[in-house]
């Protein structure tokens, strides 16, 4: 069958259909998940349009495993409701239909507008951001509010084609991301995009449009006025995806970092051997293999790493001030952090872990017998010598902690008090440790400075 196109009009937009027939694409039914299938055949069986839309197409489409499978369709909330008892519906602004199957949940989205219909439910704020839109539209205005022209393809469950009303599908064949409509005002509709552009293009390899990629670097300060929480799960999906060196290089070079990272970048900035970014990209490198060998990785570790340039910054300015080691060290990790919740809302449940990855650095290079095993039973003991290892590659001088306590993993605590015994720690050790060890109560990152 050939490809056919018709010429549609949507929000003095013109749009072109280029319906993409099933022969002539590579989508196959084997590589969508079985109850997004489910949902698809019966909300046709009801007699409603039903389509894939969105990153899983997308990803199909480059040959990739997408995680989640979103539904559009004509069917409101309510009708969709009504065809499963497995249905609950979701959102206050905006209402969407999760279908669970167990642990999958395909998520059912009534085509939406975004539109200014003149019935005051979409409104602007006065930089341009969309602060609601709850409009329900057609499949061209559902496709028209979408982001970039890959994310708008729909596969048709009726005929297994795939409809394009934006010229997404020669833009995924040519692997680039390109914005749906004039770029400065989608991104200061939702600046969350900018930071899309450059983790899509991570994710897929694909590179960005020039006119998307232009305003980044002018408007990427208007990032600070997105939610933290947004920009929470955004740097999780960048950097905990398996691609996080490529959406590192990205936002450098789309000059995002400042807005995203703005402490670690001035460090990177007047760190002129660049060890520190050494360190970091190692870090970032090392966290991709993690995720490709489906190991864990823990946000924690990441923002240690991450935010590790503005704390080291931080320490060397407060030591330089006169202040004890110790003490430096505990308001240097909660002024960053705390300067960093101003635009990513990291949870407690995160920074405490990171910030203890941090204390726990100065601890290794020392030796008492008390301490040793004290630091060996520590719960963050792991991360925080896996981040001593990452260290290494910034600065060569760790080389010996990381022998003994690599060494000290490995033996029995008797063979590990015998050995300390037999090597006292020097008097140098025996020193500022001590005073060290009149701790001050603890205080969480929101409380000082
Ligand atoms: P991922 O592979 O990371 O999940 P995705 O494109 O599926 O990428 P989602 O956040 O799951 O990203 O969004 C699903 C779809 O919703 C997108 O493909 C896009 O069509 C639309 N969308 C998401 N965020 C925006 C946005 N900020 N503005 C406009 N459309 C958006
Ligand atoms: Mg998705």
């Amino acid at each position: 069958m050939p490809i056919h196109t018709e010429p549609t009009t949507v929000a003095g937009a013109h749009l072109q259909l280029r319906v993409i027939p099933r022969d002539a694409h590579t989508i196959s039914r084997k590589d969508i998940s079985p109850n997004a299938l489910r949902v698809l055949y019966r909300l046709r069986e009801g007699g409603f349009g039903a389509y894939l839309v969105g990153g899983a197409v997308r990803d199909l489409l480059v040959g990739g495993h997408p995680k989640d499978f979103d539904v559009a369709t004509d069917a409101t909330p309510e009708q969709v409701k009504a065809l499963f008892r497995n249905c609950r519906l979701i959102g206050r602004r905006f209402r969407l239909a999760h279908v669970v199957y167990g642990r999958e949940i395909i998520e059912v989205a009534t085509f939406r507008a975004n539109v200014d219909d003149g019935s005051g439910d979409r409104e602007l704020h006065e930089g341009g951001r969309l602060l609601r839109d709850n409009v329900y539209g057609t499949i061209e205005d559902d496709a028209v509010r979408r982001d970039f022209t890959a994310n708008a393809l729909y596969y048709a469950i009726e005929d297994f084609s795939v409809r394009d009303y934006v010229g997404g599908y020669e833009d995924v064949s040519n692997r680039l991301m390109r914005l749906i409509g004039d770029p400065e005002t989608r991104y200061r509709e939702d600046p969350v995009r900018m930071l899309r552009a450059v983790r899509l293009a991570a994710k897929l390899g694909f590179g960005i449009e020039t006119a998307t990629a232009e305003p980044i670097a002018r408007l990427a300060p208007l990032l600070a006025e997105s939610a933290p929480a947004r920009l929470f799960e955004e740097s999780l999906k960048l950097f905990l995806s398996g691609h996080a060196v490529a959406g590192f290089i990205g936002l450098e070079q789309h000059g995002l970092l400042p807005a995203l990272l703005p402490e670690t970048a001035a460090a990177l900035k007047s760190n002129r051997s660049g060890a520190l970014r050494r360190m970091l990209l190692e870090g970032l490198e090392s966290t991709d293999k993690r995720v490709a060998a489906d190991e864990p990785v823990s946000p924690a570790f990441l923002f240690a790493l991450l935010l590790w340039p503005a704390y080291c910054r931080a320490l060397m300015s407060l030591q330089a001030g006169g202040m004890h080691a110790a003490e430096a060290e505990r308001r240097a990790a909660d002024r960053v952090t705390l300067h960093q919740l101003n635009t990513i809302a990291l949870p407690r449940r995160f920074s405490l872990p990171m910030q203890e990855i941090w204390l726990l650095q100065s601890r290794f290079s020392q030796r008492q017998r008390k301490r040793v095993f004290r630091l060996l039973t520590h719960p963050r003991f792991r991360a925080s010598f896996d981040f001593l290892v990452l260290r290494q590659s910034a600065s060569p001088e760790h080389a010996d902690d990381i022998a003994f306590w690599r060494e000290a993993q490995t033996q029995s605590g008797e063979a590990l008090a015998a050995h300390l015994d037999a090597h006292p720690a020097s008097d140098a050790d025996e020193g500022a440790p001590t005073k060290r060890r009149r701790r001050r109560r603890r205080r969480g990152p929101a409380t000082s400075e």
